[in-house]
Order: C-alpha cells, then sequence, then structure tokens
C-alpha cells in the first residue's frame, strides 16, 4: 500500500493504473462505516484509493476543525488490511494553496436540511470532493448514506458538470444498538453515548408509525421530536421528511421515497442520523 502526500505524486501513480479505479473520501479516523466502503470498491475494481483529508472548507468557524479525531496510524493498518492500494493524505497547504479561489455551488439540495445550521458546508464539501476527483479520476466512487444530503449534493454535482464518475451510494453501518457509526461518536462521555441511541429510536418509532399506515408528515415530525424530547441529554436541530431525490419537505408520503433525517445535539456533540421510507426504503 502506498501512502501519498502531494498531488504531483497522486497524480503519476494514477498514470500508471490502466484498468478501473475505485475512490473513497474520507476525513479519517476510521470505523467500520468506512471500511464497508473501501470492501465493496475493493471488490468492483482493480485499484482502490483512499483519500484522507480533514477538509477545512467545510467546517464553519465554531465548528470542530481544530478537535477533529486524527488516528492515522491506525487507519493506515485498517486500510493495509482491507487491501487498499493507494492512501492519498494532502496537507491542507496542498489541496488549498494561499491563492486559491475556486468554488464549486450546487444549488437547491445544499439550502435545506443541514444548512441551516452548517452555512457553508456543502460548498466545501462539493469543491474538495470535485478537486479531489480532478486528481484521482476515478471510475467510480463510493458515498455512505449516513450523509445522505452529502450525497445527494455530490450526485447533483457529477450530473450538472459531467464528471464522469459512478456514484455508488453504501448502506448506513451502526452500532448494535442502532447508533450510526461516526468519527464524531468519540466525543461522546459514557452518559452521553447511552444518551445517543435516542435517534435510531426517534427514527424507528417513525418507521413504525409508517409501517402502520400514517402518512401526515406533520404527524411523524412531531413524533420525532417528542421521542427526542424525553431524552435529557438530546436537543433537537432539526427534523425533516423530504423528498428522497430533490430534499424538498413533504406534507405528506404517498407514493414515494422519502428520507427522514434529523441532526440532534448531545451534550455538545451534534450526530445526524436518518432512514428511508416507502417504494425501496
Ligand atoms: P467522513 O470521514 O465522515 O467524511 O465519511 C467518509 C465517507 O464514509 C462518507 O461517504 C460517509 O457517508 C461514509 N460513512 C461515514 N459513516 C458511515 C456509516 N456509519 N455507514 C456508512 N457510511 C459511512
Amino acid at each position: 500500500m502506498l501512502t501519498i502526500k502531494t498531488i504531483a505524486e497522486m497524480r503519476k501513480t494514477r498514470r500508471e493504473m490502466a484498468s478501473s479505479v475505485g475512490f473513497i473520501p474520507t476525513m479519517g479516523a476510521l470505523h467500520e462505516g468506512h471500511l464497508s466502503l473501501v470492501r465493496r470498491a475493493r471488490a468492483e475494481n482493480d485499484n482502490v484509493v483512499v483519500s484522507i483529508f480533514v477538509n477545512p472548507s467545510q467546517f464553519g468557524p465554531n465548528e470542530d476543525l481544530a478537535k477533529y479525531p486524527r488516528t492515522p496510524d491506525t487507519d493506515l493498518a485498517s486500510l493495509q488490511a482491507e487491501g487498499a492500494d493507494v492512501v492519498f493524505m494532502p496537507d491542507a497547504g496542498e489541496m488549498y494553496p494561499d491563492d486559491f479561489d475556486t468554488w464549486v455551488e450546487v444549488g437547491k439540495v445544499t439550502e435545506r436540511l443541514e444548512s441551516a445550521s452548517r452555512p457553508g458546508h456543502f460548498r466545501g464539501v462539493a469543491t474538495v470532493v470535485a478537486v479531489l476527483f480532478n486528481i484521482v479520476r476515478p471510475d467510480r466512487a463510493y458515498f455512505g448514506r449516513k450523509d445522505a444530503q452529502q450525497l445527494a449534493v455530490v450526485q447533483k454535482m457529477v450530473r450538472d458538470l459531467n464528471m464522469g464518475v459512478e456514484i455508488v451510494p453504501m448502506p448506513m453501518v451502526r452500532e448494535k444498538d442502532g447508533l450510526a457509526m461516526s468519527s464524531r461518536n468519540a466525543y461522546l462521555s459514557p452518559d452521553e453515548r447511552r444518551a445517543a441511541k435516542v435517534l435510531w429510536q426517534a427514527l424507528s418509532t417513525c418507521r413504525a408509525m409508517y409501517e402502520d399506515g400514517i402518512r401526515d408528515a406533520s404527524t411523524l415530525r412531531q413524533a420525532v421530536e417528542r421521542a427526542i424530547a424525553r431524552e435529557p441529554f438530546a436537543k433537537l436541530d432539526y427534523v425533516s421528511i423530504a423528498d428522497a431525490e430533490t430534499l424538498d419537505e413533504l406534507d405528506s408520503i404517498e407514493n414515494r421515497e422519502a428520507l427522514v433525517s434529523l441532526a440532534v445535539y448531545v451534550g455538545n456533540t451534534r450526530l445526524i442520523d436518518n432512514v428511508t421510507l416507502g417504494e425501496n426504503g
């Protein structure tokens, strides 16, 4: 497995790859969720490239960029064990030279859900993914449904800008008690970790109501709000029931796929989770 720090060397290595390239962009602090993407890429491509880059431009001024968990040694050992070929780990100066001044703005799909609390977040995400795609030039790139809005943003960008990369959506990986795996779970104290399962409980309640035939979105939203309110360590940021593709908020879930997503503060840690209802959900 090659570990590469510079864009020049990554480009050179890419030029030497004659057959298919699968790519997994990450911010490191890898867990089973990330590794499930690597495994799928390994099964579907001749070459597997993983990037580890904590992208400053997707963090707001009061967010956790400085304290975001960084575990490069264990990350590299995990990726080696999964059979990755290349790990691209540029530093911020390599990716954003002082005169960097081009940004990718995806439209409507970035204006909802996460954006109210994280203005500018998806501009940073879309830009860094575009830059990484230009460096790595993958045939396929793997993104988790954990970050459902990010997946929708990347799919829209790739379609609109004709990037010619196949985006492969990957199922969410959860802990035994249902908590969505996330690098940010490392911030939780033992009490907060116990409380954090309320996200999955709230979504499960919502899904059970849907399966009982309830289609009215505000009834379902309120059920999620009530479930979160019962947990003293948790504070709801938002709950959304939206069209799974456009992310337009829905009044009713009839004959369509809906994304139920939420963000919750557990102590100071902001966690997100989602389920898809209907059709294939
Ligand atoms: P991150 O390192 O948080 O930027 O995540 C890198 C990729 O891993 C993204 O495509 C995420 O959606 C995906 N990912 C993170 N957590 C999970 C999870 N629990 N299950 C599936 N995919 C995940």
